[in-house]
């Protein structure tokens, strides 16, 4: 079964002007134009990530040509899909694979897109749910099957550390490890941000310098596992107190790409460094993560932590979150 493709969709485009430098508009464009592939998505509901913000501010780094559209996340309903995997009228969501960066986005009313790039929305959620969740909640989960994988057991002195809380990744990494029984301490540059934090479920706030500031190769022994989203002396910090066989999911890079460390936590207590990419991610681990985070968070977790917003409201938006002023998560309602 197929669903009428409408003739035209709305996007918001980066293209590069006259000058040479790239900026963000908004067009109408034919459905003709939409890129390759096997499923044409009607998008009801994006999100806005930090790569977003980059991409959306026509910062260097993320889009591989232009124009693009950006937005490496979204969920909709599908139209047409001309493998018959899917039938029209799926609920379907799509995070990563090079989404939103070398090929058309979410900040649209229309996409197209391989067919083994979707994941069907869980049962019991919806577009809007998937987009709170987002590339974000994703790369949450998956930081927290990680550390679980390779060890982690729940229990009052499993004191596990999330640093960035209160960004979009960090706070559902919060959430996510409440739920699951650990005792989460965060740490976050916004004192302010405490109450929001305790609600999500952390036992103890602390400050970035708390983290950024142990320097020494070897410190007191505190985490049993990390989830870093700030990379640099953050990481560098909670990498030299985390327990012996303690676990960090290295997320991001929010402060620096940089890691200047010595081996000794690698080496003298069998420290494990796990990468974390959600954008490569296969796709059962995909359904297994997207599966636990309907259980573990559904809607009504993610009400005090989502906020929604329109299309026209994204250049703005892209300015916040690269400030760092943007709280938990930011769905677009792409209508
Ligand atoms: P957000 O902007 O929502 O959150 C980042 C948080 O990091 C901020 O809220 C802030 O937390 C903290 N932070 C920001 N700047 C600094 C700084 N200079 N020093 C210390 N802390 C800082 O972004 P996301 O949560 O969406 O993404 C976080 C990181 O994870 C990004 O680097 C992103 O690129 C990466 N990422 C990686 C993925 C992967 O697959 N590996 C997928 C998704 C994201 P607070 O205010 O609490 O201090």
């Amino acid at each position: 079964m197929t669903h009428a493709l409408p003739e035209h969709y709305r996007a918001l485009r980066v293209v590069k002007g006259d000058d040479g430098q790239p900026r963000a508009e908004f067009q109408t464009l034919p459905s003709t134009e939409l890129p390759t592939g096997d499923v044409t998505v009607q998008v009801t509901h994006s999100s806005l990530n930090y790569k977003d913000g980059m991409a959306v501010a026509g910062r260097p780094g993320i889009l591989k040509r232009h124009p693009m559209t950006p937005g490496i996340d979204l969920a909709g309903t599908v139209l047409h899909d001309e493998t018959g995997e899917y039938t029209a009228g799926e609920g379907v969501l799509i995070t990563g694979w090079g989404l939103g960066e070398r090929h058309d986005g979410g900040y649209a009313t229309l996409a197209r897109v391989p067919a083994a790039w979707l994941t069907r929305l869980p049962h019991g959620t919806d577009a809007q749910w998937a987009m709170s969740v987002g590339t974000a909640g994703f790369t949450a989960m998956l930081a927290v099957m990680a550390l679980e994988d390779h060890g982690l057991k729940r229990g009052e002195e499993a004191e596990v550390l999330v640093t960035g809380a209160a960004g979009g990744v960090g706070s559902t990494a919060v959430a996510l490890l409440a739920k699951a029984g650990f005792n989460v301490t965060a740490s976050t540059g916004r004192p302010d941000e405490e109450p929001y934090l305790k609600a999500l479920g952390a036992r103890t706030v602390i400050g970035r310098e708390a983290v950024s500031g142990l320097t020494r190769p070897l410190e007191s022994e505190r985490w049993a596992g990390v989830i870093d989203t700030v990379g640099g002396a953050t990481l560098a910090g909670a990498y030299a107190a985390t327990r012996t066989h303690g676990s960090l999911a290295v997320c991001g890079l929010a402060a620096s790409a940089k890691l200047d460390t010595t081996v000794y936590p690698l080496i003298l207590r069998g420290v494990n460094l796990l990468g974390i990419d959600s954008v490569t991610c296969p796709p059962s681990r995909r359904e297994a993560a997207w599966g636990r985070l309907a259980r573990d968070l559904p809607a009504a977790a993610l009400t005090d932590v989502t906020r929604v917003r329109g299309l026209s409201e994204l250049p703005a938006l892209a300015q916040a979150i690269l400030a760092g002023q943007v709280r938990g998560r930011t769905v677009i309602d792409v209508n």
